[in-house]
Parts: C-alpha cells; structure tokens; sequence
C-alpha cells in the first residue's frame, strides 16, 4: 500500500507588491512574452458533486479532503470588483468554472452582476459558463434571464457504463442530455461540449458522441475533444493514457468527410474541422502534443482569489488580501498589471523538455483554478 496523499488546497501564495508608481489600466497589457490579456476564468466553488478520475479522484478527494470554507471563498461583490478591473485591462471574456459553478448558491445573482460590466470599448462582456451539466436542466432558464450568453458543458461517453465509471459517482447520462436541450431551449447556445479522452477508458465513445451530436443538433452543438492533461498532482497522468488528437482525427475521418476551418480568434485553444456535408464540425484541444502557449492570453482567478497565470502554474497572487485589506481599486489594477507584464509562463511547450519547470509536485489543482 502506497502512502495516501493529500493534495493541499493553501498553495504557496504570493502577496502581490504594488508597484512604486501606480501602472494606469490602458486596455493594452502585454506579457514578458508580449500576450495580451484577454480571457478571465473565474472558479467560483472548489466543491464538486462528481469526482472524474482526471480532476478530482475519489481516494483523494473524500470526506476528509480541506475543502475551502465559506469565508475564504471570495464574495460576489469581490468577484465582480476584480472582474470589472480587469475588464480595465481589457479583458472581454469572463469563463465560470470550478469545481462545479451551479453548487454556488444563486449563482445567477453573480453573472447579473457581471453582466452588468462593461469592456474597455462599452460592451458587454461575453459572459460564459463551464459546468458538468447535472443541474442544468433545472438552471438554464435562470442562467439566461441573468445575462449569461453561453455554455460549454462537458461530457465524456454516451455510454452509460462508461460515464458513470469516468464520473464515479453514477451519474446518469440522460440526465446531462436533458441539461444540454435545457439550455439551447433557453438560447443559451450555440453550445460547446468537452470531452476528455482517455486511451482505452471512453475512446470507443468518440464516434458515438460525435454521431449523436452531429445527428440530433447539426450546428448547434460543437463537440470538442481534449487530450488528457497532466495537470495538478493527484491524477496519477502518464503520456499513455493520452490519445493524440491526430489519431482522434484519424477515427473521425474514417466515417466522415472533414475540412479544416480557419480559427475565429486568435488565442482559440481548439482546431476547427467541419462537417463536408453541412452538419457542424468539431474541435480538438491538443494541450499536450501541440501547445498553444504563444497565444495564452488567459489569467484564472481562483476560489479564494488566487490570480493564476497558466493551468500549472505553483504559485498565486492573493488579490483577496488586497480586497481585504482596503487597497483602492488603483493599487489593485497596478499589481494586477505588474503581475501579467513579468508573465512568462509556457508550461505546455516546454512539457518534457529540461526546461520545463520542476516544482515536485506542488501543482494547483483544476477544481480549484478552474479548466
Ligand atoms: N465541473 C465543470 C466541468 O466539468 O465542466 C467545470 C470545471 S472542470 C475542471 C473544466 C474542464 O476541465 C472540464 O471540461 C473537464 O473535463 C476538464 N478537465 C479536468 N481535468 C482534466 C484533465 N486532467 N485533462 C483535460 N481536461 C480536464
Ligand atoms: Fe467535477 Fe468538472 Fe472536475 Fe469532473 S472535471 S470532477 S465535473 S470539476
Ligand atoms: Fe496557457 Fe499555461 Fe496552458 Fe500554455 S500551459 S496554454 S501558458 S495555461
């Protein structure tokens, strides 16, 4: 019997310097590498009512497992301040992610307020969510009527068996299905549906997924296929589990003719394919054989108020302790830019390479970042 491991949730964190004079909010950030920032995804619950194997695996995560408390989560007052000041910095794109978004009660009051923020040209924000599907159905229409403007949900198999095993808590397929319909009847789509591969536990599903999807909702639906990642420490990843998004591809290609699309924005972590006859396409995210680092302009806000500058990162920037400790919204708009100007994180390029960063193994976890 191995030791059992506990994944700490109090990873190292920076209290952030503020700057000696203060750094004016432009619009115009850019990176050590010269990426702007763009996209912010917001974790706004660590806790998860599934426990997929690849996030967050049941012997680790159990009853005993240092969940966050309610005080230390921040507040949706502080979520939408921090959000509006890195709308400051022109960030136009808020994700709510997790763990899993729709356990954070009334949920809706927090993307009414975010929706009600502006980017740096008067627009809204495109205000989007990640979610597992399970309370979807029951959601949507609330979600919707609070201004949120798209879904991604993810989904693993279509196969009851199969599902159920990659969630491990037996949750039931239908009942993601339903979610799906739940939200396109509230116009909530076009929608986005994750799948995470992983080589003999649900490759068998690819075709199935992408034939029911095809089928039954054309463009409405674009299901995406992400390659199994090595992120936090507690999923035990080896490269052989990984099925290269060109062997997905290749079993796509073998049932239907598929072009390749143009990407639609730049910093797009999906490859666009389409259907030849008109029925959609798909995606695939190639996080680990093809890395897209040199457009990340995506900062992730942890539960607690961690700013994360990359999926594996080790270390946080505490914007709670600003927020608590009465700091003006100047002084935080000025760590917030003094932080992303010396980012100069590529975990994905450098993955295997002698460069890439050795941190034995104190990696965040995704519940707690967010995907
Ligand atoms: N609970 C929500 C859900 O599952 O959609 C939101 C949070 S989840 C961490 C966000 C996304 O990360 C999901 O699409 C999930 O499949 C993906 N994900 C989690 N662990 C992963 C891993 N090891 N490799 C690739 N994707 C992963
Ligand atoms: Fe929960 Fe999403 Fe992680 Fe699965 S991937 S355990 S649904 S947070
Ligand atoms: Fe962005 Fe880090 Fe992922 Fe590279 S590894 S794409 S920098 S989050």
């Amino acid at each position: 019997m191995g030791e059992r491991v506990i994944a700490l949730t109090d990873w190292r964190r920076a209290t952030p310097t503020l700057p000696a004079t203060r750094i004016a909010a432009t619009g115009l950030l850019a990176d050590a590498l010269g990426r702007p920032l763009h996209d912010l995804r917001i974790s706004v619950t660590d806790r998860c009512n599934f426990r997929c194997s690849y996030c967050m695996p049941k012997e680790i995560f159990d009853t005993r497992y240092p969940f966050l408390p309610q005080s230390s989560l921040l507040s949706f007052e502080e979520i939408t301040r921090l959000a509006r000041l890195f709308a400051g910095h022109g960030v136009r794109k808020l994700r709510l992610t997790g763990g899993e978004p729709l356990l954070r009660k009334h949920l809706e009051g927090l993307v009414e307020m975010l929706a009600g923020l502006r980017d740096i040209d008067g627009q809204p924000l495109d205000l989007t969510l990640t979610t597992n599907g399970s309370l979807l159905a029951r959601k949507a229409a609330a979600l919707k009527a609070a201004g949120l403007r798209r879904v991604t949900v993810s989904l693993d198999a279509l196969d009851d068996s199969v599902f159920q095993a990659m969630n491990d808590v037996g949750f039931p397929v239908a009942d993601v299905l339903a979610g799906i319909d739940a939200a396109l009847d509230a116009g909530l789509g076009p929608l986005k549906v994750n799948m995470v591969v992983k080589r003999g536990v649900n490759d068998a599903e690819i075709v199935p997924m992408a034939r029911y999807m095809r089928d039954r909702y054309g463009a409405a639906v674009t299901l995406r296929f992400i390659e199994y990642m090595d992120v936090g420490a507690t999923n035990g990843w080896r490269m052989d589990d990984v099925l290269p998004s060109a062997d997905v591809l290749a079993r796509l290609r073998a049932e239907w003719a598929l072009e390749a699309a143009e990407p639609t924005t730049t910093g797009e972590t999906a490859e666009r394919w389409r259907y030849a006859d008109g029925r959609g396409e798909i995606g695939l995210i190639s996080s680990v054989t093809q890395a897209f680092c040199r457009d990340c302009n995506r900062a992730r806000l942890s539960t607690e108020g961690q700013l994360f500058l990359c999926l594996f990162g080790s270390q946080g920037h505490d914007l709670r302790s600003l927020l608590r400790g009465g700091a003006e919204d100047a002084d935080i708009a000025s760590a917030i830019a003094h932080i992303w100007g010396r980012r100069d994180d590529r975990y994905s390029e450098l993955r295997g390479s002698n460069a890439a960063p050795r941190d034995g193994g104190q990696r965040v976890e995704m519940h707690y970042i967010g995907g």
